[in-house]
């Protein structure tokens, strides 16, 4: 069965798109069938896969409003090992037609994406760093939530908004909707505010708090300025073998 994961942090700059590149190529490695989709208007994901997000002939938006099935827009990424569903500013206009609409506005890439079912191992969503109506579809079509965050003092702030939308959804539209796991991005484990958070995450969180933690590496950075995730643009670095980790470590807990 695949498994539909949506990283979501209303913040930006938390690590969400470099994770959901660098997990979704981790997985692939370790031969999962895995798509990514981009659903943010910036498009980083889309082009830290190495696809230009200016010269697309049809993105998620075309999906997400119904003109276009999933398998028509999908690219292969080979160099990074798994399939794209591709985003770009044109889906700033997803916001306004989906509000429009009357029926099923927060099902409707739930909808698109079941034609999919069986044919990949995993799909990562990589949501916009706000709670407006393409993360609501994000977290309507996903079994679970991805929370990557950093341990910083504002890192708890706004986490209970996500949190609320989370049982929103849950109670509404998609009650098999999980917190699969809270993500402790560009970690510095000798800084002593770092440790405090993460004892506040784990006293809330218990064992949603992966166990895994992905440094602050230069490497990881560098990687999307040659449309590569970090695992085949430095192998060898510390971000690169963190994301590997990452992804046994989701494996085992998601049966993936
Ligand atoms: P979000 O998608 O949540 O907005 P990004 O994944 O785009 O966040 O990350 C924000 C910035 O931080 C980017 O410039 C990215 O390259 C950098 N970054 C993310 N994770 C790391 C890391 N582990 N080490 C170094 N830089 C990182
Ligand atoms: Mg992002």
């Amino acid at each position: 069965m695949t498994k539909i994961i949506a990283l979501t942090n209303q913040k930006g700059g938390v690590g969400k798109t470099t994770t959901a590149v660098n997990l979704a190529a981790s997985l692939a490695a370790l031969d999962r069938r895995v798509l990514l989709v981009d659903l943010d208007p910036q498009g980083h994901a889309t082009m830290g896969s190495g696809v230009d997000k200016h010269e697309l002939d049809g993105s998620v938006l075309d999906v997400v409003l119904g003109e276009r099935r999933p398998s028509e827009v999908i690219l292969d990424c080979p160099e990074a090992g798994y399939a794209l569903l591709p985003g770009n500013g044109d889906l700033t206009a997803a916001e306004v037609e989906l509000l429009d609409r009357d029926e099923d506005r927060e099902r409707s890439l739930a909808k698109a994406l079941e034609e999919l079912d069986g044919e990949y191992d995993a799909v990562l969503i990589d949501c916009p760093p706000s709670l407006n109506m393409l993360t609501v579809n994000g977290l309507t079509a996903a079994h679970g939530v991805l929370i990557p965050l950093q341990c910083e003092f504002y890192a708890l702030e706004g986490l209970s908004a996500l949190l609320d939308t989370v049982e929103q959804i849950k109670d509404s539209v998609n009650p098999r909707l999980d917190i699969l796991g809270i993500l402790r991005t560009m970690y510095d484990s000798r800084n002593s505010l770092t440790r405090d958070v993460s004892k506040q995450l784990r006293d809330y969180f218990g064992d949603a708090l992966l166990k895994t933690t992905i440094p602050r590496n230069v490497r990881v950075a560098e990687a999307p300025s040659h449309g590569l995730p970090v695992t085949k643009y430095a192998r060898f670095s510390r971000g690169s073998q963190a994301h590997r980790v990452l992804a046994k470590e989701l494996i085992r807990r998601l049966s993936l």
